[in-house]
């Protein structure tokens, strides 16, 4: 059992004001595995307090220095990776590829954050103009559990970039996580204050941090019900705000793709960290014509899923991360079968010979309409919807007919086809035939996915402001 009874303030750990204590559990076993302290308002003020004295100097420090600072928290963070690995499969169960891409993701954001930096002109001309970027001043970062370090790294990094301070609230579900990376972060030897840590409810530290006057920037991933109190909690100082929410993501396989390599693709883009991913391509979008064989080669691939705890490297299919997501997850799949879709594969309960944990049987409906409430709201587990469509006209009226927009994907043999399908669709990424993360391409949503991008030059300037000075 661990606890977990220190913030990071001011460059210190050191004891919350806050009284309130949260279990954490291993949602392989369903046991508790720990106890972390939670903060409130008065830790959030000393945070912003601490951020706030930092800032002058941050915000003044040359673009060597901040590489030199990137530099130094990416090998801080890899030094540690095996016990990052550890903590992640024990407190959160993803399975190890996906493990393997978050640790690796969390250190390689301060080296991607220096390159941009690097390339970057924090002043131009424009006329006889002078065009300064200007960092917006103390920012706050508020992030989910279902990538903890990620998040936590990389919005870390490109305040750094943008040469300013930050208070960061991770999960209280991530505290054991959150711990470990506090320790990374720290052991970089950055100086005091530009980067604070608070566990706390959202309601409570995420709300405080929120509305704080001494916040000029707000970075949120999460979901899309959070992002809206956030930006009205904002609206008030009109802080600038990034929100990269929830998606509902298309999975278009059209009529000439190679099946032999799509439907692995197919799979692994829609069951990505569990399901619990916000990129994961919910809805497959699979031609009339091939429907049968789709079918056919879906619940074929998905029978030979296996399911369980992260530590056994063949499992792809990890816990969902509380009972609550289980509970909800249930219920689509219960909500999906009420609305008169298929079960092709999985539905409720937990898999064969698994007695306790989270763990929820990978489940895809067939007989989809894009109108029904499963094809709409974002499950956050492994359930998937094939949704029939006529032809490519029909198909990007699907896969547009959503209130989100972050990220679809397109598989076919025929690229220049691909592209033409990619150009017509409103989200903010398009994955084409699978093609690898590109960690300087800009990343957000479209509609209610969010407002703004993170990543690369546009992530950095989301933390500043232009100054005209005309002479
Ligand atoms: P969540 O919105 O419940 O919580 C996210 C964070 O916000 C947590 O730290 C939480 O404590 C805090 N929070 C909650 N209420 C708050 C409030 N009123 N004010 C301020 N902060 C508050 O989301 P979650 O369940 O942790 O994560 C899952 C969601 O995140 C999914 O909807 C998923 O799509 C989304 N997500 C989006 C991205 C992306 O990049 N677009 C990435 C990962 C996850």
């Amino acid at each position: 059992m661990r606890t977990i009874d220190t913030i990071y303030i001011n460059g210190s750990f050191v004891q919350p004001h806050g009284t309130e204590k949260a279990p954490l559990f291993n949602p392989a076993t369903e046991e508790q595995i720990g106890t972390v302290h939670l903060g409130d308002e008065k830790d959030v003020d000393a945070a912003v307090r601490a951020a706030k004295s930092a800032f002058p100097a941050m915000s003044q420090s040359s673009k060597a220095e901040r590489v030199a600072m990137l530099q130094s928290l990416h090998d801080a963070v890899a030094a540690r990776a095996s016990d990052l690995t550890d903590a992640m499969r024990e407190e959160y169960g993803a399975p190890a590829s996906f493990i393997g891409f978050s640790v690796t993701h969390a250190a390689t954001a301060f080296l991607h954050m220096a390159k941009t930096l690097e390339n970057y002109e924090f002043r131009r001309h424009i006329g006889h103009a002078e065009i300064e970027m200007r960092p917006a001043g103390v920012a706050a970062a508020i992030t989910p559990w279902n990538s903890n370090y990620g998040f936590i790294c990389s919005k870390l990094a490109t305040a750094i970039a943008a040469g300013t301070t930050m208070v960061i609230k991770p999960s209280e579900m991530s505290a054991i996580q959150t711990q470990l990376i506090t320790e990374c972060l720290h052991a970089a030897g950055l100086p005091n204050g530009i980067f604070n840590i608070v566990n706390g409810y959202g309601h409570v530290v995420g709300a405080a941090l929120s509305a704080h006057r001494d916040i000029a920037k707000i970075s949120f991933t999460g979901s899309t019900v959070t992002g809206r109190a956030i930006l009205q909690a904002a609206s008030a100082a009109l802080k600038r705000v990034t929100l990269e929410l929830g998606g509902k993501s298309p999975n278009i396989i059209l009529d000439d793709a190679d099946l032999d390599l799509v439907i692995p693709q197919v799979l692994a883009v829609g069951f990505t960290n569990s399901g619990q991913a916000c990129i994961a391509g919910t809805r497959i979008l699979a031609p009339e014509s091939r429907l049968a064989e789709i079918h056919d080669r879906l619940t074929q691939a998905v029978a030979t899923f296996k399911v369980g705890d992260a530590g056994d490297p063949a499992v792809r299919i990890g816990p969902m991360v509380s009972e609550k997501q289980w509970d909800r997850v249930q219920s689509y799949i219960r909500l999906g079968q009420q609305e008169g879709a298929r079960l092709i594969i999985g539905g409720e309960g937990r898999p064969e010979g698994l007695d306790r944990g989270w763990f929820v049987r990978p489940t895809i409906f067939s007989g989809v309409n894009n109108d029904m409430r499963i094809a709409r709201e974002e499950i956050f587990g492994p359930v998937l919807c094939v949704v029939p469509y006529r032809d490519e006209a029909h198909a990007l009226e699907i896969a547009n007919d959503t209130v989100y927009g972050l990220q679809a994907y397109v598989f076919s043999s025929d690229i220049a086809r691909a592209k033409r399908i990619a150009e017509r669709i409103e989200a903010g990424r398009v994955v084409i035939n699978g093609a690898p993360h590109e960690p300087l391409a800009p990343f957000g949503g479209f509609k209610q996915s969010g407002i703004g991008r993170e990543f690369g030059t546009y992530g950095l300037e989301s933390f500043l402001e232009p100054r005209a000075v005309l002479g």
